[in-house]
């Protein structure tokens, strides 16, 4: 670094302190390269520092400070993000990391809502609500033992837990309080409204609450967030059904739609191959579902709906399928750690697609890996999973490839998983949800072009110096 460089990192650094304090800026170059890295193989460059702020006005004279002095802010939460996200990619910038901006702020039983600092994590959160005898209809990610709510707003995280009654976590937010790129402080939804409260999205001349979901930290630091509330069930019901046929495993789904006897969780084990090593039988689609109520009446009924449409349709239902159905249940937050300790680090490829999409969409993905690349042969290892999401016949499809993390691997692993990801976009529209940088990369420059000019309008209207997370989405 030039003396110039290094005065002006000093003057940023003194800066900072004078914000949050000494302790909670570092610039040591050890605790720097610790932020450069995800939970993926993708790198970030090394930041000037990194600050903890714990609380909103602090991030926004974070974000003031950065104005003025013309340096760039990449927000992070737990890190966990899994394509390139938390990181830092380019020079001359700071990260912000939020896990300090932890605390429950109030849990308001007649609204039914939680509102939370952004920073907490999904576990912390999950047993202080049980406690009380509640939780967020979806109550977070895989990897809810290290990921923050704001961060998986952030990236609209999905994943089974509650997400074909409840959609994603962008499903659960009433309203979010926003420290914008330029310092301001915005709330959403009923909240714009002093002495209103928080009790309503859409509302007040729209919903500014959506443009902050999804929008990988590129709008603004999402600081307080209010969600809904639902009671912790007293009763689950589990069932394990596999199907010969799509065309019936499709059924199966479309017929629970239609009468609304909605699970939790309607969990796929998609196309011949995940059916073998899940349930060991042959068949095209085999499903986890699990109900869970607070009443049992509610339970016991829609189990015996599910179950009709499954007997009507010829499903075959393991001896043993409930019960693995509740063992898969009960590892929710575990599943995917355990798969990486064993195989190595996951590349990712999830993103949404319409029911009737996902045969295509299987056989495309076992031709891309296993045939066409030969993962196996290469020690890697695939592995196909889908959820129905949102009450609705569209499924979050989770391919993953798993390799062991030695640098001539990994190098192959990436080509490999960043060729599927712009195969799946251009071949069958696949549509990202928890996005990072390998998506933005080959996302972008495939969607409508008014789409991007229209993000890139809404960014230098909202960010007129590019200084939050620049790069990441646009
Ligand atoms: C084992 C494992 C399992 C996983 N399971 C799932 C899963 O089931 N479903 C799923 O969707 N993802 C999953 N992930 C990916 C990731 O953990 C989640 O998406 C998680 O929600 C990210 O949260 P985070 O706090 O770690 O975000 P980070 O990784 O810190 O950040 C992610 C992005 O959000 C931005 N960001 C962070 N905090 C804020 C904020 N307060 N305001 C604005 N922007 C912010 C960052 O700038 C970055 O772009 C998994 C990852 C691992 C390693």
């Amino acid at each position: 670094m030039t003396v110039k460089g290094e005065k002006r990192s000093e003057e940023i650094i003194k800066s900072l302190q004078k914000i949050v304090g000494r302790e909670c800026v570092t610039s040591e170059v050890t605790d720097l390269y610790a932020y450069t890295r995800d939970a993926s193989p993708v790198e970030g460059v090394l930041p000037l520092a990194v600050v903890k702020p714990a609380t909103t006005i602090e991030c926004s004279r974070i974000l003031k400070l950065a104005n003025e002095l013309k340096f760039k802010v990449y927000v992070r939460g737990g890190g966990t993000s899994a394509g390139g996200g938390g990181i830092a990619f380019q020079q001359d910038s700071i990260i912000l990391d939020t896990t300090r901006m932890n605390k429950i702020l109030e849990i308001d039983e007649k609204n039914m809502s939680v509102t939370v600092q952004a920073g907490i994590i999904w576990s912390t959160l999950n047993e202080e609500l049980a406690k009380q005898g509640y939780r967020v209809p979806f109550w977070g990610p895989e990897s809810a033992y290290g990921a923050t709510l704001g961060g998986s707003l952030a990236l609209a995280s999905m994943s089974s837990q509650g997400v074909t009654e409840a959609g994603g976590t962008y499903n659960q937010v009433i309203t979010l309080e926003v420290v914008l790129p330029t310092g301001d402080i915005l709330r959403t939804g009923s909240d714009t409204l002093p002495n209103a409260g928080k009790f309503a999205r859409v509302c007040n001349g729209g919903d500014y609450t959506g443009i902050f979901l999804g929008s990988l930290g590129v709008f603004g630091i999402i600081t307080e967030v209010t969600l809904n509330l639902e009671a912790l069930p007293n009763v689950a019901r589990y069932i394990g059904v596999v199907f010969d046929t799509w065309d019936d495993g499709i059924d199966f789904v479309l017929k629970i739609l239609r009468v609304k006897a909605i699970p939790k969780s309607l969990n796929i084990t998609p196309g011949e191959r995940s059916v073998r090593s899940s349930w060991n039988v042959d068949g095209q689609c085999g499903f986890r579902i699990v109900i869970e109520e607070a009443d049992d009446e509610l339970a016991e009924r829609k189990e015996r709906i599910i179950r009709k449409i499954g007997v009507e349709l010829d499903g075959y239902f393991p001896e043993d399928g409930d019960k693995k159905v509740e063992e898969w249940w009960k590892k929710m937050f575990l599943r995917l750690v355990t798969a990486e300790k064993e195989y190595g680090f996951a590349a990712h490829a999830c993103h949404k697609i319409p029911l009737h999409k996902l045969p295509i969409a299987v056989k495309e993905a076992e031709e891309y890996f296993i045939k066409t690349h030969r993962v196996e042969e290469q020690g890697m290892k695939m592995s196909l999973g889908a959820y129905v999401s949102d009450q609705r016949p569209v499924v979050g499809f989770y391919p993953f490839l798993f390799f062991k993390d030695y640098p001539e691997v990994r190098k192959k692993a990436m080509e490999i998983w960043e060729g599927w990801i712009a195969h799946a976009i251009t071949y069958y529209g696949a549509s990202p949800y928890w996005m990072g940088w390998v998506w933005t990369k080959n996302l972008m420059p495939r969607v409508r072009p008014e789409y991007i000019d229209f993000l890139k309008k809404l960014k230098s209207a909202i960010d007129p110096n590019n200084i939050l997370n620049p790069g990441v989405l646009v």
